[in-house]
């Protein structure tokens, strides 16, 4: 998506080796204009699936999630994230490690929220090294839900997110590639 890419450009700030700041207009202010235009591309891509849902994590990913609901006329599920949490018969719960804070987490998702009848569209801010979405998966299959595609709106290429959940064999799109970072500059893989 060009304008994304446009914007990765202008705003985004390599930290380090690996991380990309988009604080500007994602991870903590959002452009609600720049959200329903990539909820309008995640439809485009994914409409012919019978989606009955949108599940992502919270909170980064609610803002593409909500537009991309919007767009299909579904609800939004988020994850939530837990440092700890005791068991109870009401959730689903997955484990998601976290490689930047070398710390594992707990998500949950109310059983109230999926069911087997689920057609479900993962959406998530970034794919690095795929935990979240595996995480997000394994509840998925948890509920007996059918996962139909997952819609990332920034990928790291160079991380293994994506070998992690190539094959299986789920349709993924992703609204910018990032193949590397040099100099401080974004690179993006070739459309
Ligand atoms: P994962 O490694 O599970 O694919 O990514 C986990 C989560 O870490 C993502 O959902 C995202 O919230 C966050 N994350 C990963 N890489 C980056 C990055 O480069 N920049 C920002 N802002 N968040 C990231």
């Amino acid at each position: 998506m060009k304008e994304l890419e446009a914007r990765i450009k202008r705003d985004g700030r390599v930290l380090g080796e690996d991380v990309l700041k988009v604080d500007s207009f994602l991870n903590h202010q959002v452009d609600p204009v720049l959200m329903h235009k990539m909820g309008q591309e995640f439809y485009e891509y994914f409409q012919d699936k019978p989606i009955t849902k949108v599940l992502t994590v919270e909170s980064s990913g609610i803002a593409p999630a909500v537009m991309t609901g919007l767009a299909f006329e579904v609800p939004v599920v988020f994850a939530r994230k837990h440092k700890s949490i005791t068991m109870n018969n009401d959730m689903y719960v997955a484990d998601v490690y976290s490689f930047t804070k070398k710390t594992t987490n707990k998500i949950s998702i109310s059983k109230n929220f999926l069911s087997k009848e689920d057609h479900v569209l993962i959406i998530d801010d970034f794919l690095a090294n795929g935990q979240a979405v595996s995480g997000l998966t394994n509840i998925i299959q948890q509920a007996d839900a059918t996962l139909e595609g997952i819609g990332i709106v920034i990928e790291k290429t160079f991380q293994k997110g994506r070998q992690l959940i190539d094959h299986q064999n789920i349709p993924i799109l992703s609204l910018a590639r990032i193949k590397a970072f040099k100099n401080g500059q974004v690179v993006f893989e070739e459309e």
